[in-house]
């Protein structure tokens, strides 16, 4: 390592190597520090940056708190490598002027294939299916299986991924009601889904699909009110944020046969499974997989690490998530022939 490149510091990662980062920061003048692949505490990040001082932070899931972007002297650029922003304290880091980053669109087919495959996994029952067949049971009688057709859909957010799903499951000819106030009437009918109000949507479908943000807005936006608002066959899926979730109210719920099942691909405190939630043979955990694949994990490092060299050689990022002056250019890389061939692509 050149001691006189600026730095970029990535705090923690959710792949086995920091190659392609250390790569492309390379080939534009900045040298790769990475912490352990899994991430630190608040605190251990705050080190980890004071210790090292870089121009940029590239976060997984590590917390990058106030004192994180305050820390650097000159810091220009917070990236998150996936989609949500909750683990980035963005206010602070705008305040300072620095700029965030993430990678809105690298696993939309990725998220909404596992949605989707939630869903059939709860009408067609493949992995209770198999751990019977595992244990030596075969019984096809006792099968309580669901036509997946017959289905009301109800998803909870619109977006990128939100859509995504409801272009799948139109091949399943699924009912699909929608809530996000950014959905309008005429868009609606073209794409063939339902505008309707969230208590409207709960009290409806039989397969709730969380696909918000975490906001300050949507924390607890499923909780003890709107689980019991739900039918008792009802199954809730989240691919988005634990945080949407009050887990404990879930639990309740699933105790008392509020509702059917849920499956999960995130939690409130991962890595954390609440026993009471593995309790019920209708509720599916996935380990926060729904980004991944070998092809979405590779365009995320990627792009957020091009992302990061932009936006310190002075260049508009393509993906900013906060309004701020553009700053000035952090000296590596900023006439780097190699950078200028990238941008040209
Ligand atoms: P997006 O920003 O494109 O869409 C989010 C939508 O939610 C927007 O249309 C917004 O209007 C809507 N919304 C916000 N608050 C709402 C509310 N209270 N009620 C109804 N709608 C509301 O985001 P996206 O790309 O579709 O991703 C959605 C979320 O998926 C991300 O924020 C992230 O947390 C999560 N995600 C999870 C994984 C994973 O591996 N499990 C991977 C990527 C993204």
């Amino acid at each position: 390592m050149d001691s006189t490149r600026p730095v970029v510091v990535l705090t923690d990662r959710a792949w086995p190597d920091d190659e392609i980062e250390r790569r492309i920061l390379d080939a534009a003048g900045f040298d790769l520090v990475a912490g352990p692949a899994d991430p630190g505490t608040a605190e251990e990040i705050e080190a980890l940056v004071t210790a090292h001082d870089p121009v940029a932070i590239m976060t997984c899931w590590a917390r990058v708190s106030d004192a994180a972007v305050a820390a650097p002297s000159n810091l220009g650029a917070v990236a998150r490598m996936g989609v949500g922003l909750d683990n980035i304290d963005v206010e602070a880091a705008t305040a300072r002027g620095i700029r965030v980053t993430n990678v809105p669109d690298y696993c939309v087919e990725e998220v909404s294939d596992h949605a989707v495959a939630l869903i059939l996994n709860w009408t067609r029952g493949i992995t209770s299916f198999d751990a019977q067949v595992r244990t030596g049971s075969w019984n096809p009688a006792g099968a309580r299986l669901a036509r997946t057709a017959s289905k009301t859909v109800g998803l909870v957010g619109f977006g990128r991924i939100g859509r995504a799903t409801a272009r799948k499951l139109t091949g399943f000819r699924t009912r699909i009601l929608v809530t996000d106030p950014t959905l309008g009437a005429d868009e609606a009918a073209d794409l063939g889904v339902e505008r309707t109000p969230l208590d409207e949507l709960l009290a409806t479908a039989q397969i709730v699909v969380l696909h918000v943000p975490l906001l300050p807005t949507t924390h607890h936006l499923i909780g003890a009110e709107q689980l019991a608002a739900m039918r008792a066959d009802a199954l809730l899926v989240n691919v988005s944020r634990g945080g949407l979730v009050d887990t404990v109210a879930l639990a309740d719920a699933l105790d008392h046969g509020i509702i059917a099942g849920a499956a999960l691909d995130v939690l409130d405190e991962e890595p954390e499974v609440d026993p009471r939630l593995l309790a019920h043979a209708s509720v599916t955990v996935t380990p926060h997989v729904a980004f991944s694949s070998d092809e979405s994990v590779v365009e995320l490092r990627t792009k957020a690490t091009e992302e990061v060299v932009r936006v310190l050689t002075g260049r508009p990022p393509h993906y900013p998530c906060n309004d701020i002056a553009e700053p000035d250019p952090i000296t590596a890389g900023a006439t780097s022939p190699a950078v200028d061939a990238k941008e040209d692509k």
